[in-house]
């Protein structure tokens, strides 16, 4: 299969790579879209302590089930899904109070397995969520982006009528601000780079 893989830090190369085979607790998806974000390129440019080379980077992932590991039910074949980047240990004090992002055996795709710059990525089971049939692959992927974007408005309390000031206005600010609009709240996006101006008033 086709894939980006990084060798060193620095670049990246589209190789031809063995397509991965679903272990067990784990399905085959055939990507369908693979968001980039400012993590993959920092992985490219500067890489990150977790990182182990070579790898295919890209962790917002969407696509279809195309295969599945030797113990997993076949109901989850030709299933839409989005795969949920992090995989925690569920059993240390962070997993067990409900706070799996603090886990400190946390996996991530395209850190510590393969991501989604490929044809294909294979993920566990319990990382993939159904994607409804009234959400396109393209309105999927930025699952992950949006929901960091709505967990930070529940957090701020934010009411309808209220103003909200956004500092940043690249694709989550632009996230930031669609989202508190349609809570009827006023958002304020302040950015200064031109070539950053996602959002625009409508
Ligand atoms: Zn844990």
């Amino acid at each position: 299969m086709k894939a980006v893989v990084v060798e060193q830090i620095g670049g990246f190369r589209l190789a031809d790579i063995p397509c991965p085979e679903p272990g067990p607790g784990e399905v085959l998806i055939k990507t369908a879209v693979t968001g980039m974000c400012r993590t993959d390129l920092k992985i490219i440019e500067v890489g990150h302590r977790d990182l182990v080379l070579p790898r295919v980077p890209g962790e917002e992932v969407v696509g279809t089930v195309c295969a599945v590991g030797p113990d997993v039910a076949p109901q989850y074949m030709g299933q839409r899904v989005y795969v949920y980047p992090g995989t925690s240990c569920g059993h240390c004090k962070a997993c067990l109070q409900g706070a799996g992002n603090l886990c400190s055996g946390m996996q991530i795709m395209g850190f510590h397995r393969d991501g989604g710059f490929a044809d294909y990525v294979a993920a566990p089971v319990a990382s993939i969520m159904a994607i409804p049939e009234s959400c396109s692959f393209e309105q999927a992927v930025t699952a992950e982006p949006l929901s960091c974007c709505l967990n930070a408005l529940e957090l701020s309390e934010l009411q309808a009528g209220e103003r909200i000031g956004i500092w940043g206005g690249g694709p989550a600010g632009a996230f930031l601000a669609r989202a508190a609009q349609a809570m009827g709240a006023e958002p304020i996006v302040i950015e200064p780079h031109e070539a950053r101006h996602c959002y625009h008033e409508s």
